[in-house]
């Protein structure tokens, strides 16, 4: 999923000014797919903030309710320099990929694909549940690791509470718990529930970066209030987190991170160094999968998708330019 249609950097959703620190990055809904286009909310990248530690894209989406819930259907189409998190809060996703994963997203499960060198996947919702919500969120790989083998990976975090609040923790390490799958940098994504009235403070790396995704609520972070569908940003600085819920209940994901450090060019489904790099993957994919002249090249093949996969955008008239 979460094809960038364009050049993230083309982005006209504006961050407000930090409130004490704490920056508010506001969505944009971009269609993801075909004509029965699943509209996702884009709080990552934006012109203000490319990166929450090594976190680099965050769409989230749904709730879709009943009949609507088999709208998601993307195509096989590549990845580089990169691991997609998928984290559903309702629904079913079917996942295929070309390091020859086949596998069901569910509620509760943290499905991580690392790209690595190369990799293609198809994602189709299954219309198996009520509804579909979730968020989808890529992770940029440091330069020492980005050219590993792809693989695919799956994990149920434990829920327990800290304070009034639920956590899982699906990657990296928070409040004692740590995860499983494959992080390549000091990271942490967990999802957090905090009942109305509810206040929980987490202890955290204070040279690490932090993100909380609102799905449900108006939950306040150090303090200042974040609506519901931001991404509330605390760049590096304090060793506790405090979340308080309000007068509703609260449910969000907690990303963060060391900071990358690394200047990332990022276009389309690719995640490279420079200009070129990105244009060679491009090429790749569209001789090698879409012309079909080497189906066991860098991105391989992905099995059991009923359809074509999918073609790279036309690349912009100007260089990429490096984000950080
Ligand atoms: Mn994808």
């Amino acid at each position: 999923m979460s094809n960038l249609e364009k050049d993230p950097t083309e982005t006209v959703a504006v961050a407000e000014p930090p409130h004490d620190g704490v920056e508010i990055l506001e969505p944009r809904e971009v269609p993801l797919g075909g004509p029965r286009a699943l509209p996702v909310r884009r709080t990552l990248p934006q012109r203000a903030r490319s990166l929450v530690g090594a976190w680099c894209f965050v769409d989230s989406y749904g709730p879709v309710p009943g009949d609507r819930a088999g709208t998601m259907d993307v195509p096989p189409h590549p990845h580089t320099g990169l691991q997609t998190v998928s984290w559903l809060y309702a629904g079913e996703i079917e996942h295929r990929d070309s390091a020859g994963s086949h596998a069901l997203v569910e509620p509760g499960q943290v499905n991580l694909m690392t790209a690595g060198a190369g990799i293609q996947h198809s994602e189709v919702s299954t219309g198996a549940a009520r509804e579909l919500h979730g968020v989808q969120l890529w992770v940029a790989l440091p330069d020492r690791s980005r050219h590993v083998a792809p693989f695919f990976e799956s994990f149920s975090p434990q829920p327990f509470t800290v304070g009034d609040a639920t956590l899982r923790v699906f990657i990296g390490e928070l409040a004692g718990a740590r995860s499983p799958v494959s992080a390549f940098t000091g990271l942490v994504g967990a999802q957090i529930d905090l009942p109305a009235g509810g206040v929980v403070e987490l202890a955290v790396d204070e040279t690490h970066e932090h993100g909380f995704v609102v799905d449900a609520g108006e939950p306040r972070l150090q303090g200042v209030p974040i609506p519901g569908d931001r991404l509330g940003v605390v760049p590096a600085g304090p060793g506790i987190l405090r979340l308080e819920a309000g007068d509703r209940d609260v449910r969000g994901l907690l990303i963060g991170g060391e900071p990358l450090g690394e200047p990332i060019v990022m276009w389309w489904n690719f995640v490279g160094r420079s200009h070129d790099e990105v244009v060679a993957f491009r090429e790749q994919w569209q001789s090698q999968v879409i012309a079909g002249a080497d189906p066991d090249g860098r991105f391989g093949h992905v099995d059991g998708y009923p359809g074509a996969a999918l073609p790279a955008p036309v690349l912009p008239n100007v260089r990429l330019q490096p984000r950080s």
